[in-house]
C-alpha cells in the first residue's frame, strides 16, 4: 500500500466486480440505443475505460472537463468548461461517467449544459457515491459503490494530480494535504 493511504476502500478486486457488473447492466439497458460515453476527466479515465470494456454495444466515447478543485480537497463551487465535447448530441443516449460525485455541483453544471443540446436521453454514472455530502439536486442513475465523506484517491481520483495510478481507491492521510 502506498505510504500517503490511510486504508483501503474499495480493492482492485472490487473494482473490479464493479465495473463488470454495471457494464453488464448499462448493455441490457440501452441495447437498440444510440449511446455515446461521456468521461469526465481527468479522474474518470480508468472508471471508463474498464467499464466501457463491459459494455457489448457500438457506442461512441467522448471527454469533458470541468474545473472546481483545483489543487485543494475542497470544492470552489465555481464551475468552468476547460474542454467541451466535440459532437452534436442530437439523437444521442448520452451516459455521464464521473468518478466521485460529492456536493454534486460539477456534474449538475455538466449536466445541465449537456441537457440543452437535444441528447435522446442523459443519465449519469459515478463509480463512489458520497451521498451525505450532496449540496444540489442530482442524482446517479448507476452507482459503483457509496464512500464516506473522506478524502479519497487511486483509480484515476489525484490529490494535486498525483495518486492516480493507484490501483485501489484509498483514504489519502491527512498529514499529506493539511497544514498547506
Ligand atoms: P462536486 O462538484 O461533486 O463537489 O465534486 C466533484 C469532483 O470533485 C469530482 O469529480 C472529483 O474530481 C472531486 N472530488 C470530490 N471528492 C473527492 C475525493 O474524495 N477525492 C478526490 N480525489 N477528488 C474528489
Amino acid at each position: 500500500m502506498n505510504k500517503d493511504v490511510e486504508r483501503i476502500l474499495v480493492t482492485a478486486e472490487e473494482l473490479s466486480d464493479i465495473t463488470k457488473k454495471l457494464g453488464a447492466k448499462i448493455t441490457a439497458d440501452y441495447a437498440g440505443k444510440k449511446l455515446l460515453i461521456v468521461g469526465v476527466l481527468k479522474g474518470s479515465i480508468y472508471f471508463l475505460t474498464d467499464l466501457s470494456r463491459y459494455i457489448d454495444l457500438p457506442c461512441n466515447i467522448d471527454f469533458i472537463q470541468a474545473s472546481s478543485y483545483g489543487s485543494s480537497t475542497v470544492s470552489s463551487g465555481e464551475i468552468k468548461i476547460v474542454k467541451d465535447i466535440d459532437d452534436d448530441l442530437t439523437g444521442f443516449d448520452v451516459l455521464l461517467v464521473e468518478d466521485i460525485l460529492d456536493t454534486g455541483r460539477t456534474l449538475k453544471h455538466i449536466y445541465d449544459m449537456l441537457s440543452e443540446r437535444n441528447p435522446e436521453s442523459i443519465a449519469v454514472i459515478t463509480l463512489l457515491d458520497k451521498p451525505s455530502r450532496r449540496a444540489v439536486d442530482i442524482h446517479a442513475d448507476y452507482v459503483g459503490t457509496d464512500v464516506p465523506d473522506a478524502f479519497v484517491v487511486g483509480y484515476g481520483l489525484d490529490y494535486n494530480q498525483y495518486y492516480r495510478n493507484l490501483p485501489y481507491i484509498g483514504v489519502l492521510k491527512k498529514s499529506v494535504y493539511e497544514g498547506k
